[in-house]
């Protein structure tokens, strides 16, 4: 495909983690209609064969690769199969997570490592097994992008997200110490910190606090659709390779913190 200004991202090849719903999925449809190749990372095999048949429906081009992100052996496999198939990534949406609020002395130690290891390793098994292609991208080509989800709770204090905030705080402090490292390889880092979008994360959730607090907000406020966030991805990676979005903060009008 040749590059327009409708398709910036010809030419690229972005692999989204956590591609097989919400900010995930909408991201890959985003991309994919600006022109990038689409490589589709999550667990659920059925949920993302029916998104890459979506996608080279509409033209583009997708390919979808089951992997749970917490095992690294099969993050780096899949990171060989983009190279060998793909010529390597250029553009890393590290999105793949999991919230799940709890008062922590409900000592629920089983919620608080699930959500270490997917939004600490998980994301650290991606960066590690894609960082690579994108310094090579970012030396070749002159511009390779490595955006990170992190969230407004990186930043805020909500009472009972204590370990998923955590989880998030890490995120985003990783992504800004790896654009100091990484940008002078032409590697953009960019932290995505959204307030509420409506999407399958709030159904994991198994807290009955937080999940009368999160239905009581769709009263006050009109949430983020993914879509919202998938533009603002769609966004930074189409701007000049010098310029670094570094840290987005999307909010719903409505949400006040
Ligand atoms: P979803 O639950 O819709 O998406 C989560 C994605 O992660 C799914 O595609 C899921 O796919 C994938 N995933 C879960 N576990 C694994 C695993 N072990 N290996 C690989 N993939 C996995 O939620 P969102 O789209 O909302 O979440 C995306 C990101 O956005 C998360 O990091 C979340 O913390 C963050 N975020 C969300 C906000 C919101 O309000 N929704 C606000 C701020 C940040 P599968 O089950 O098929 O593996």
């Amino acid at each position: 495909m040749t590059q327009t200004s409708a398709t910036p991202l010809s030419g690229r090849v972005a692999v989204i983690s956590g591609a097989s719903s919400g900010i995930g999925e909408a991201t890959a449809e985003q991309l994919s209609g600006q022109g990038a190749t689409v490589v589709l990372l999550a667990r659920r095999e059925d949920r993302l064969a029916g998104l890459a048949a979506r996608i080279e429906k509409d033209g583009g081009t997708a390919v979808a690769i089951a992997v749970d992100v917490t095992d690294a052996a099969a993050v780096q496999a899949a990171a060989d199969r983009v190279a060998a198939e793909l010529g390597g990534a250029d553009l890393l949406f590290n999105n793949a997570g999991v919230m799940l609020p709890a008062p922590i002395e409900e000592l629920a130690t089983g919620q608080w490592q699930h959500q270490i290891d997917l939004n600490v390793t998980g994301l650290m098994n991606t960066v590690g097994a894609f960082v690579p292609q994108l310094v090579e991208a970012g030396t070749e080509r002159g511009v390779a992008d490595l955006v990170n989800t992190s969230s407004i709770a990186a930043q805020n204090i909500f009472p009972n997200f204590a370990v998923y905030s955590a989880t998030k705080a890490y995120v985003t402090h990783l992504s800004r110490h790896l654009r100091a490292e990484l940008g002078p390889k032409n590697v953009r880092v960019s932290a995505i910190e959204p307030g509420i979008v409506g999407t399958e994360l709030q159904s994991h959730v198994t807290d009955p606090g937080a999940r009368e607090w999160l239905e009581g907000s769709k009263e006050t406020m009109k949430w983020l659709a993914p879509q919202d966030v998938a533009a603002t991805i769609g966004f930074l990676a189409a701007l000049p390779p010098h310029v670094n979005l570094q840290q987005v903060t999307i909010m719903p009008t409505g949400q006040l913190s």
